[in-house]
């Protein structure tokens, strides 16, 4: 074991040297617009908790509430006795909403991913996934035996070439599978295109909409309704983890062979613990707002475009779009250190973002990923600009 410690501390002294080492920083505070650390208060810039509904009221009363009335947790996977009726009704309430005939609830999005690959797809189909993909979609990938072929980012040519070689070779099923939101750039996948294509070449299409579920479109369903596929999509998976409320739990939601195909088939779903009874209500509660309410995605679209403008007018490098997801730019071969220093500098200032360099994204393109949420207030934006020329004149 000493000689196994003496090896991991090298490891982690790489990880460091490379300037790799991810550093927690402690919240003393629920997740919210302000938040406070050990050091500061903070206005936060870096949650993906676009509807503010994280410590919404509601929310929290609809947790609180079942807690009482269902218990702490379930002890048990779903098939044995882990499923209250109200799993099975934010089952219904979820497809409901992104439009599917039925969904499955997973312990993570990660999980979801994680067991759809292989309980769908195996020797002689094809899944053709996009090079940006989550990390989940390509661990859930490599666990299925179907052969697996990769296009460069939101490339319809590319898309289109690797679903001939699929064909070419004699694959059976054909799967396209992709990002709805590309989380480093806020880029959406181009869904319109990749449904045409993948009906010319009797493909499934499968998109990850965790980072657009609640509030991309204009009834919050997602990146298809955004991209006017609704309906046109074979498989959505999502997290509970982020605009809907952001505790835990992820999801399929499919046409109802694939769901309940994966009842019986999906590993992480048979041998992991049911979603907490507390989640599930809260999660629950967090849908049934972003579904009957467009408060939220009004403010939300209202404070990330005013952010935009304001940046701009100062001067600051945007990449294009209109995702909350908003990257400021620090290019070029020092552009990781600035970028770095700048967000040190913004939080002593009172405004918590994070930068990311390489390898996160490519080199040279390093940024500060700005998150607007709905629980900002224009002040709060205005403050985050202040805080961005600021630090600029600092450094
Ligand atoms: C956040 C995220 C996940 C993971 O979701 P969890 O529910 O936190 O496991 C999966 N896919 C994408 C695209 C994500 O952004």
């Amino acid at each position: 074991m000493y000689a196994i410690k003496d090896a991991l501390r090298a490891t982690l002294r790489e990880i460091d040297d490379a300037g790799l080492t991810k550093h927690e920083r402690e919240l003393t505070s629920p997740q919210s617009a302000h938040v406070t650390t050990e050091s500061a208060a903070a206005l936060n810039f870096c949650a993906n908790n676009y509807l503010g509904l994280a410590d919404h009221p509601d929310v929290i009363t609809a947790a609180r509430d079942a807690l009482q009335e269902w218990g702490f947790g379930m002890a048990s996977v779903r098939f044995i006795c882990g499923t209250q009726s109200q799993h099975r009704d934010l089952e219904r309430q979820i497809a409901q909403f992104v439009g599917t005939e039925d969904s499955i609830l997973f312990s993570s999005c990660f999980d979801a991913n994680g067991g759809i690959f292989e309980a769908l797809f195996g020797a002689g189909d094809a899944i053709i996934s996009d090079e940006l993909n989550h990390a989940s979609l390509i661990d859930g990938i490599r666990l299925s035996k179907a052969a697996r072929l990769r296009y460069k980012n939101a490339d319809m040519a590319d898309l289109r070439g690797q679903l001939e070689a699929a064909r070419g070779d004699g694959a059976d099923r054909l799967v396209i599978v992709t990002d709805g939101v590309f989380s480093m750039d806020g880029y959406y996948a181009p869904l319109d295109a990749i449904c045409d294509l993948a009906d010319e070449f009797n493909a499934m299409v499968m998109v990850d909409d965790s980072h657009a579920v609640g509030f991309v479109g204009e009834g919050g369903r997602g990146t298809h309704e955004l991209k006017g596929v609704l309906g046109r999509v074979d498989i959505l998976t999502g997290t509970l983890g982020k605009a809907l409320g952001g505790a835990s739990g992820g999801y399929v939601a499919a046409h109802q062979e694939i769901v309940d195909l994966l009842r019986q088939r999906a590993r992480p779903y048979l041998f992991s613990n049911a979603v907490a009874p507390s989640v599930v209500a809260g999660s629950s509660k967090a849908i049934e707002l972003a579904a009957t309410s467009n408060d939220g995605r009004r403010q939300l679209r209202a404070n990330s475009a005013l952010f935009r403008e304001l940046m701009t007018q100062q001067g600051f490098e945007l990449l294009p779009g209109s995702h909350p997801i908003t990257p400021v730019m620090f290019p070029g071969a020092d552009g990781a250190r600035v970028a770095a220093q700048m967000a040190d500098a913004m939080l002593a200032r009172g405004v918590y973002v994070i930068a990311f360099s390489f390898p996160v994204v490519p080199k040279g393109k390093a940024r500060i990923r700005v998150q607007l949420s709905a629980a900002h207030s224009e002040d709060d934006v205005r403050a985050c600009v202040q805080a961005f020329v600021d630090a600029r004149a600092e450094i």
